[in-house]
């Protein structure tokens, strides 16, 4: 009987990484493919930064630079009259994660195989199609599969594919928006209305228009719209017309085909005739879709499998890549002891569900603003209302590079497949494998040892019912860490990237320090400064101590606020010592209005982990 710790179904982008990430961890990973190589045509190509910097914390940065790719520096529609208009300009972004590569997807695929392939623990099956689920009483325990003739694994006597069965401690299916698995596990996804196809087809690109122009360029027309992506020696167009339309298509013939291309491009029109017959075209039924429940006990689906991705906005390899990072971060040291459990995978969807509907909720926006109108033949590019936000808001011109090039809740390398790995039995990642397990713990010790009831003055001057004294949980042996993993998870879960974190003395010493080291367990770089009430008058002549705060994205930090007093003078003073603050974070909000001041007087966004109706204090 074949066995694996972890069966992976489907070698796309969320079945590699998740392959390489498991191995990475000592995990026995043996990934399924169907298809004998990587060299599908047609599928998407967007590498997004947060993936790049995903890569670069592998230690994976200079073998992925050195494949071809062009950068995508911006989005941008073509308006009539107007020219091209920026939606998105990544360079905006803080470097070197200020771009979108564009790569073939094979080669990305190939380079995550040839990388896992390092790890003694890893098994790459090409040619193998995941037939069926193998059950054991109610639970998941294997898969069946098919080889292809000839290839590895086995074929049948007569060299005919031959049927074979993989038990595995967990079954990941990462086979994609038609995924047999799920069905297989009777798991019915939501499906929302999509109002365009897409077909597919090369054109030739002339050696003059070689690196001519980076990433996408959309055309809008009538009803119609089409995109280019710029290959090596060639074009892949993508022509969007209305759903259900691909029977007309073909009954109108190839030249009616070459001259809706035309017409669209007309600076491509003197190479329409690469399209010889229709049989160039290939029609990509377009869904979007998402399961209630993404797992039963022996299998969870991630990626498409889980959330079909329409291509609007280019976000679906990148949201499959997260959901295998965030898999693997909490699957890896269960799957070392033994079998996942259901509330294992629960906490894989848990993590993962909120950035997916974000994104599907934005593609749904875009399918009614854009593609409706379009294919109504109503519209010629992005609705009005969009376009005065991008050119008269600055925070939607900060906000969307930033949601296109990261996404929500963007995840980073777990620590024991990073380059300098550690061991993902005893790494500190176990003990946040669960971050809400550890939530759940600081907000009882919250509740025990620092709600204070009965009438007391604050230091705000206003009295209260109850006190809450933070400081027996930010200096108990231990709170103390339990405040630095869920200040760090309350801050990534938020998108929001810093590189220091600190306060006005005293409350938020020890949960910047706290916070300093959950981060550097995690292996990442975070310094940890304090504000004093008031610059020095002597020395330096410093009120911001510890490492410079000069140039750096600073996370200013408090135990709780009533006010918001001491957060504001915080800012004030690391604005001071030349750092860009980027959020203000407390353990506890009080209600009392602190985040609408503080949010007010200084542009940036106030985060709390717990609010007084979790301690049972409204
Ligand atoms: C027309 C179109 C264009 C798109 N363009 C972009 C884009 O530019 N950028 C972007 O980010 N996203 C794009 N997307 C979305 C993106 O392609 C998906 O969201 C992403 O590929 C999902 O990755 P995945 O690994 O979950 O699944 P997939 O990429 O679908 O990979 C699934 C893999 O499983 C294999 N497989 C399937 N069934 C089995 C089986 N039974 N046994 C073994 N193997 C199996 C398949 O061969 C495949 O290799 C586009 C989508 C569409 C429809």
């Amino acid at each position: 009987m074949k066995r694996t710790g972890c069966a992976v179904v489907g070698g796309g982008p969320a079945g590699m990484m998740l392959g390489l990430l498991l191995a990475r961890a000592g995990v026995q990973v043996t990934v399924l493919e169907k298809h004998g190589d990587f060299l599908r045509d047609f599928r998407g190509d967007t590498v997004h930064a947060s993936t790049v910097r995903l890569i670069d914390e592998l230690g994976l940065g200079e073998g992925f630079r050195n494949l071809p790719q062009s950068r995508l520096t911006r989005v941008a529609f073509p308006i009539p009259g107007a020219g091209l208009v920026t939606l998105g300009d990544f360079t905006s972004l803080k470097p070197p994660y200020n771009y979108i590569a564009m790569m073939p997807q094979w080669d990305f695929l190939n380079f995550l195989a040839t990388e896992a392939a390092r790890e003694p623990s890893f098994t790459l099956l090409m040619e193998h199609e995941a037939t069926a689920l193998i059950y054991d009483g109610g639970t998941v325990a294997g898969v069946r599969y098919r080889t292809r003739r000839g290839s590895q694994g086995g074929s049948g006597p007569g060299g005919e594919g031959a049927d074979g069965e993989l038990y595995a401690d967990l079954v990941v299916a990462t086979d994609g928006r038609h995924s047999v698995l799920r069905r297989a596990a009777g798991l019915q996804p939501k499906e929302y209305p999509v109002p365009f196809d897409t077909w597919w087809f090369k054109l030739l690109r002339h050696a003059s228009e070689k690196g001519a122009v980076a990433g996408i360029v959309p055309a809008f027309r009538g009803s119609e719209a089409m995109i280019a992506l710029f290959r090596d020696d060639y074009y892949q167009m993508g022509y969007l017309g209305p759903k259900g339309s691909d029977t007309r298509i073909r009954a109108e013939g190839v030249e009616r085909f070459r001259e809706r291309v035309a017409a669209l491009r007309p600076d491509l029109a003197d190479r329409v005739d690469a399209i010889r017959t229709l049989d160039d075209l290939h029609w990509l039924d377009v869904r979007l879709d998402r399961l209630r429940r993404w797992y039963v006990d022996g299998l969870l689906c991630i990626g498409d499998a889980a959330h079909a991705m329409s291509p609007a906005g280019g976000v679906g390899i990148n949201l499959a890549i997260q959901d295998a990072v965030a898999a693997a971060d909490r699957l890896a040291p269960v799957l070392l002891r033994g079998r996942a459990q259901v509330k294992d995978l629960a906490a894989v969807q848990r993590r993962r569900r909120l950035p997916t509907v974000v994104l599907q909720t934005v593609q749904r926006i875009m399918h009614r603003a854009v593609f409706v109108p379009l294919f109504a033949g109503r519209m010629t590019g992005p609705p009005p209302v969009l376009l005065f936000f991008v050119r008269h808001a600055p925070v939607v011109r900060r906000l969307l590079p930033r949601l296109i090039a990261f996404g929500p809740r963007p995840e980073h390398a777990p620590a024991f497949a990073r380059a300098t790995k550690l061991d993902p039995m005893t790494s500190p990642t176990d003990t946040a494998v669960d971050a809400a397990a550890a939530r759940a713990r600081l907000l009882e010790l919250i509740k025990e040892l620092a709600v204070v009831r009965g009438k007391v003055i604050l230091s705000s001057g206003a009295e209260a019912d109850y006190y809450i004294d933070l400081r027996r949980i930010t200096l108990h042996h231990e709170a103390s860490k339990l405040v630095g993993q869920v200040m760090l998870s309350l801050v990534d879960d938020a998108g929001i990237d810093f590189e220091c974190a600190g306060g006005l003395t005293m409350g938020a010493d020890p949960v910047g320090t706290a916070v300093m080291h959950a981060a550097v367990d995690a292996g990442r770089t975070v310094d940890a400064f304090v504000v004093r009430k008031a610059q020095k008058s002597y020395g330096m002549g410093r009120q911001v101590e510890g490492p410079s705060v000069d140039g750096r994205n600073v996370l200013v930090l408090e135990d709780t606020s009533t006010t918001g007093g001491s957060a504001l003078t915080a800012v004030e003073g690391v604005r001071k010592a030349g750092g860009n603050v980027v959020a203000v974070a407390v353990i506890v909000d009080r209600d009392t209005g602190a985040k609408e001041k503080i949010e007010a007087e200084t542009g940036v966004p106030y985060l709390f982990a717990f609010g007084k109706d979790e301690l049972g204090l409204s």
